[in-house]
């Protein structure tokens, strides 16, 4: 494990702090490159997985040689969200996403620190080549229902720091879809927003469609199980889908199970191109102009030195 450029540390997270198991797994082998690149619109780069694990520039070199461009770098909480804020100061291949995750509000609203949190991401927020607030959202499957007016009420100040900076929201949906849906409808939805490893049914991305909400598709849509979710994608606008990884997690078939990497974007752009009867090549050139409409581009925003509210206080 190599050190971090300057003061940012390679790791930060252990995924096998989150999960039973040993995590004993590798780095499966990388797919044919795509000819055509693309971007990864959603990882955790700060995970350490597996019995070898890679830094963020191993990530960020692997995905080069298979095409996958650059990476939208996601926070969890504060210390995740300004490490994901550093990053993408200072490495051109990366743009972050800042939040407070939906399992992590409720608690944090519990010990009377959610609003001091709120104050750091709304800060980071403001920062160049911080391109969206996320992942916020409502997760009802990990969330007990006495916890759940807190987590809708962090998601509401969320979407609103969106609309205040004018940039993306991010949205984690798990068991969901209709709260979600109704809070965004309530206080307004950002004009670019995503949900992220959608989930959801035909029925769902008509929803989006109709509003012009963006889905973006992990692994899971590789799952041979997943059939909703593929007859979803073929429901979407064009103009509306992403892709995404969402590493360190959901790693798309032939490789379910081991640690996922941003190199692993083309199994999962491939098997979208199959679910659409359409041109891979085709395809990843539709998802870059489409990560390009919500995100900008990568090489827009000047890169630069660390703020004080990145080294926190
Ligand atoms: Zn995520």
């Amino acid at each position: 494990m190599s050190a971090g450029p300057g003061d940012l540390p390679a790791h930060i997270r252990a995924r096998g702090d989150l999960e039973a198991g040993d995590r004993k797994v590798s780095y499966p082998p990388a797919p044919h490159p795509l000819r055509v690149g693309v971007y990864d619109n959603h990882a955790h780069l700060e995970f350490a997985d597996g019995d070898n694990p890679m830094d963020y520039t191993e990530h960020l070199d692997r995905a080069g040689s298979v095409g996958v461009m650059g990476v939208i770098q996601v926070g969890t909480d504060v210390e995740t969200s300004r490490w994901s804020a550093a990053l993408a100061h200072r490495e051109p291949r990366v743009l972050a996403a800042v939040a407070i995750h939906p399992n992590e509000a409720p608690l944090l609203h519990q010990a009377g620190e959610l609003d001091d949190a709120l104050a750091v991401i709304d800060e980071l927020a403001s920062m160049p080549r911080v391109v969206a607030v996320g992942e916020t959202g409502l997760d009802f499957f990990r969330t007990p229902e006495e916890l759940q007016d807190a987590q809708k009420d962090a998601f509401r100040a969320h979407i609103e720091i969106a609309k205040k900076h004018g940039i993306a929201l991010q949205i984690h949906d798990r068991d969901a879809h209709d709260q979600v849906v109704e809070v965004l409808l309530e206080v307004g939805a950002p004009e670019k927003t995503v949900f992220h490893c959608f989930s959801g049914d035909a029925e769902l991305a008509e929803v989006l469609s109709a509003e012009g909400w963006y889905a973006s598709f992990a692994g899971t849509v590789t799952f041979k199980n997943s059939e909703g979710l593929r007859e979803a994608l073929k429901v979407m606008p064009r103009s509306q889908i992403l892709v995404e990884t969402d590493t360190p997690f959901l790693t798309p078939v032939p490789s379910r199970g081991k640690p996922n990497s941003p190199y692993m974007i083309p199994f999962t752009v491939r098997s979208m191109a199959e679910t659409l009867e359409m041109d891979e090549n085709l395809l990843a050139a539709q998802l870059t102009n489409n990560t390009i409409d919500v995100y900008g581009r990568f090489d827009d925003q000047p890169l630069g030195e660390l703020g004080s509210v990145l080294r926190g206080r």
